[in-house]
């Protein structure tokens, strides 16, 4: 369905109850609304046309909400754009994608008008002088652009997916139905709504048979996660493992989180130590596990209801087709790793610049090699541009990540591979740490759990492992951090 309509259906549907609770204020589903109707009023008179791309560069706010239900109301397209890239990443972006207008806050003017100089793209602050008139839904096809979203660039440039109406609405109304829940009606975000996984959780809200509050961060913030959790009596959480991991350095026990009972881990590798000691330390939660990326709308598997697996991402989600291949695209024996192809209504068409990663008969290749099991759950091995060849070798890094995570006094992990004369690469992981242990200690270790071929010759004890705006290791930058031996 188009989105406009969706969220007008969505409307009618649910009437007036509290949506989005933001800085200890509660918007409600009218007014959330009522200001994206007089929004998308404002926009045409801006010049917005159907078809045109406008940026949202915020940190989460109920404007960025009212912002997306606007543009599309307008027929425009969404360009929302995570606020932690630079000016000059933000101009790259704002410029491959041709947007007409910028949507941003005060905060943020200072990085936009320095991204944007020498340029007369029209900057929208304060939005509300624009919420004149009631603006008339535009209404586009199905198969028209709705969104352009930046890919993470956690392994290289940033690139534009476009993605259709009904790439996004397959994308969320998937997600839902398998991650509803009757009953559960506060959840909290604080996800990037930029990116794919957040776009999901906030359109799919309207997609919902009773109506969902959402109490959204601007960003994440452990003691302040806690603090909502506890406050607002928490039912649903959607997160990326790096939360969990920062939850878990937190005294959970001080807080009363006896409300909370789903927990949705997407977006990156769930190491099975950290998902482990989640559930043991907050017993009422259970933990949920989706896979996806942006070129599918944020989603592709997801655990069935109720028969959660751990160490698995799930299954497809209804819609979505998953297949795993070799070498030439050959299908694998069963039981055997592959690439992860995939089709399904909200598998994007091409990226923004007219480029396709597909398999001659059309499935997306993900770039990830996964394995089923016998009962058609899916475990991610680990993303083929990260594997480590090591004297001949592939080693995962995940796998050297799960085993490292498993020491009592390792917090976080990331492996990489460093180039090696003699070997081709080297095996290197930077490890945090909670109580006094030296690197040599854990090398030991990890010889003891993991094969010689595999076992990391050099750990670092770091601070912290460096995140992409996301959440996810950015392995750009470790790979930058370990180019020589210390
Ligand atoms: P770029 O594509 O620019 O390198 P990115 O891969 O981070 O950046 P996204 O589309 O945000 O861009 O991420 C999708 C990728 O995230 C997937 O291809 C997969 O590698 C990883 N991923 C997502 N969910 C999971 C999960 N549950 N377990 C393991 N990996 C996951």
């Amino acid at each position: 369905m188009n989105l406009a309509r969706l969220f007008e259906s969505a409307h009618d549907k649910h009437g007036d109850y509290p949506a989005i609770c933001a800085a200890g204020t509660w918007h409600s589903s009218v007014e959330l609304f009522d200001r994206a109707v007089r929004f998308s009023a404002g926009l045409r008179t801006l010049g917005v046309k159907p078809g045109d791309r406008v940026v949202v560069f915020m940190a989460n706010c109920p404007e960025v909400v009212i912002s997306y239900h606007a543009i599309w109301r307008a027929g425009a397209v969404v360009t929302p754009i995570v606020f932690l890239v630079t000016p000059t990443e933000l101009r790259h972006m704002v410029d491959d994608s041709g947007a007409v207008a910028v949507i941003t806050t005060a905060e943020l003017l200072p990085k936009v008008q320095a991204a944007l100089a020498g340029s007369d793209i029209p900057v929208v602050v304060d939005f509300a002088p624009l919420e004149t008139d009631e603006g008339p839904l535009i209404d586009r096809g199905e198969d028209e652009l709705a969104a352009l979203l930046y890919t993470g660039g956690t392994t290289g440039r940033s690139k534009g997916v476009a993605l259709t109406h009904a790439n996004i609405d397959a994308a969320s109304a998937a997600s839902r139905r398998v991650s509803f829940v009757p009953g559960i009606s506060r959840s909290v975000t604080a996800l990037p709504l930029s990116h794919s996984y957040g776009m999901l959780v906030t359109v799919g809200t309207q997609q919902i048979p009773e109506p969902e509050s959402s109490v959204l961060l601007r960003f994440f913030d452990a003691p302040a996660w806690l603090r909502v959790a506890e406050e607002h009596r928490v039912q649903q959480a959607a997160v990326v493992p790096s939360m969990l991991s920062m939850l878990l350095a937190e005294p959970l026990e001080d807080f009363d989180l006896s409300a909370l009972r789903n927990v949705f881990s997407g977006a990156a590798p769930l190491p099975r130590a950290v998902a482990e000691e989640f559930v043991r330390r907050v017993p009422s939660v259970q933990i949920l596990e989706g896979y996806g990326c942006t070129e599918t709308a944020g989603i592709l598997t997801s655990t069935p209801p109720g028969r959660a697996r751990a160490g698995t991402v799930g299954m497809p989600v209804p819609g979505v087709s998953l297949r795993l291949v070799g070498f030439d695209d050959s299908p694998v024996p069963p039981g055997e790793p592959g690439e992860i192809v995939a089709s399904g209504p909200n598998v994007m068409a091409a990226y923004w610049d007219g480029t396709r990663d597909f398999t001659p008969d059309g499935w997306l290749r993900t770039g990830d090699v996964g394995v089923f099991d016998d009962d058609g759950y899916l475990s991610i091995i680990d993303r083929k541009k990260d594997v480590i060849i090591r004297g001949g070798y592939n080693v995962y890094p995940r796998d050297v990540e799960e085993a490292l995570m498993r020491h009592p006094s390792v917090t976080g992990c990331a492996v990489v591979g460093r180039p090696d004369n003699r070997l081709g690469e080297e095996v290197v992981a930077m490890v945090t740490v909670s109580s006094a242990v030296s690197a040599d200690d854990l090398v030991e270790y990890a010889k003891t759990v993991l094969s010689p071929t595999k076992y990391p010759r050099e750990i670092r004890i770091v601070d912290a492992i460096p995140l992409t705006s996301v959440g996810k290791v950015d392995r750009k930058r470790l790979r930058a951090g370990i180019a020589s031996p210390p």
